[in-house]
Parts: structure tokens; C-alpha cells; sequence
């Protein structure tokens, strides 16, 4: 027992060490990526000057979700839960991904009308919505269609896809896709934290996630999370006014 508290007391500071490097981490990747993307947009398309802005963006956006695995995997306290309107949190993501993610992938805004919100953490579900875009961008170099898409799917459930029409994988591929430090990118671009990260989170969600890919046509992720259910009255009264849980 006492070693398995040790270890425990271990991964918590561990965690805690790497969620404060991450935080940092992040406000200066951020700082960089604004800038670059602010730089990219003054400069003629094809220009040596806009091509290097589009190389510091890119390599922003990617040290991001190195960072942003850092930080999922430093969450050590259950997730903050709240109301989310997921229509809202792909909006604000689409605003950073149309800057930086080249002229030469297009970007398909799908929202369903009246979406019902979903409890949950709103940094968790934006940084897994951002890692499975970030792949879609990388599997399209030449040109290709970022597609989000939302609905309401049957009577208590909400669907989010994240659509390309990219490279695809191939079975072998798609088997491994999920597992922790698979990846088939070259040194340096890939961790292989991306979909595991996403799948945990998911999964925290309750909800469920689904991989559709075809080698040459693209692939499509689903995930499905449960909508909230109409508040119960505790939830509307007001702190204060809440009665004691019985001990
Ligand atoms: P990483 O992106 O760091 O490689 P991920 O866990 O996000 O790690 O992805 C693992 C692997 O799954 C990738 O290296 C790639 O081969 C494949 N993959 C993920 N998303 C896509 C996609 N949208 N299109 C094609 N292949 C993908």
C-alpha cells in the first residue's frame, strides 16, 4: 500500500510540474501564433515572407498539442463541468484555424440548428476537437475540406464530426490509431498523444467515438456525447439556498 501511495504522491507531482510548464508553455505558443498569423495575412500569398509565416504558424499549432496532451494528462482533478454549447466552442476554434491553416484547405461550417448543450470541460473538449483538426490539416498537404459538422442525434444525444478528405489510413493504421505514441509521422511532427488524448476525453465525457477512414478519400471522426438533461430544481436554486446532502 505504502508504495502505491508513493507512486501516486509521485504522479501527482509529477502532473502538477508538467501542467505548470504546460501553462506556460501555452501562453507563449499562443503569443507566437498570433503574431504569425496576424504577420501571414499583410503578405502576398506565395511570397518567401508569407511562407515563412506559414511555417512558424504551423509549428505553433503543433508544439499546441504537444502542450495541450501535457496538460490533459496533468488533470488530475475531475474535469470542470458545465453547460456547453458545443455550436459555440467550434466557432471560436474555426476563428484559429482560419488563419493559420493555410490557404490551401477549406473549411466546412456544419452546425446544427438549436443544439442541446453538453455538461462537461470546455478546455478538454476544445483542445480534442483542435487535435483531431490538427490531424485532418496534416493528412491534406496538397489541398482538401476540413468539414465540423453538429447535430442532434435521437432523443438525448449529441453528434460532433470531424471530417477530411486527406491521405485516409489504411486498416493496420486504423487499428493503432489510438494507441498511446502510435503515429506514423516523421520525427518531431508526430507524438502520438493525439487520438489517445481524445479518446480519454470522450470517454470522461461519456461519450462515445467512432473512426470511419478510406486510404486516398479521407477520414471521418464521430463522437457522440450525451445532452444535458433539463436542470433539476436543486441546480436552479441558488448556492446559498441549497439544502444540506444528507451525511
Ligand atoms: P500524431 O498526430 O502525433 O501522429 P495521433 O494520435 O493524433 O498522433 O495520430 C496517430 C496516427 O493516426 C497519425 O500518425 C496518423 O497516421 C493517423 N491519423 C490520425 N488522424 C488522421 C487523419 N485525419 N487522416 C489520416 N491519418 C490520421
Amino acid at each position: 500500500l505504502e508504495a502505491h501511495l508513493h507512486q501516486a504522491q509521485k504522479m501527482e507531482s509529477l502532473g502538477s510540474l508538467a501542467g505548470g510548464i504546460a501553462h506556460d508553455m501555452n501562453n507563449v505558443l499562443g503569443a507566437i501564433l498570433g503574431l504569425a498569423s496576424a504577420n501571414l495575412e499583410s503578405q502576398p500569398p506565395g511570397s518567401p515572407a508569407h511562407q515563412a509565416f506559414q511555417t512558424i504558424s504551423k509549428a505553433a499549432l503543433r508544439g499546441g498539442k504537444v502542450v495541450r496532451g501535457l496538460l490533459d494528462f496533468a488533470r488530475q482533478s475531475p474535469a470542470e463541468e458545465r453547460e456547453l454549447d458545443l455550436n459555440a466552442l467550434l466557432s471560436e476554434e474555426v476563428g484559429l484555424l482560419e488563419h493559420t491553416t493555410l490557404s490551401k484547405v477549406s473549411l466546412a461550417l456544419d452546425l446544427g440548428a438549436d443544439l442541446r448543450p453538453v455538461r462537461g470541460d470546455a478546455n478538454a473538449l476544445s483542445h480534442a476537437f483542435m487535435n483531431l483538426c490538427i490531424n485532418a490539416v496534416d493528412a491534406m498537404p496538397e489541398k482538401g475540406t476540413l468539414t465540423l459538422r453538429t447535430r442532434n442525434l435521437d432523443r438525448d444525444r449529441v453528434e460532433v464530426t470531424v471530417e477530411d478528405t486527406g491521405c485516409g489510413m489504411s486498416k493496420e493504421v486504423l487499428n493503432k490509431a489510438m494507441d498511446l505514441f502510435f503515429t506514423t509521422k516523421e520525427h518531431g511532427k508526430g507524438t502520438g498523444l493525439g487520438l489517445s488524448m481524445v479518446y480519454s476525453t470522450v470517454k470522461t465525457h461519456h461519450g462515445e467515438m467512432e473512426i470511419q477512414s478510406e486510404p486516398g478519400r479521407g477520414t471521418c471522426v464521430k463522437m457522440r456525447f450525451p445532452a444535458c438533461a433539463a436542470p433539476t430544481q436543486a441546480e436552479e436554486l441558488p448556492p446559498g439556498a441549497r439544502p444540506e446532502a444528507p451525511k
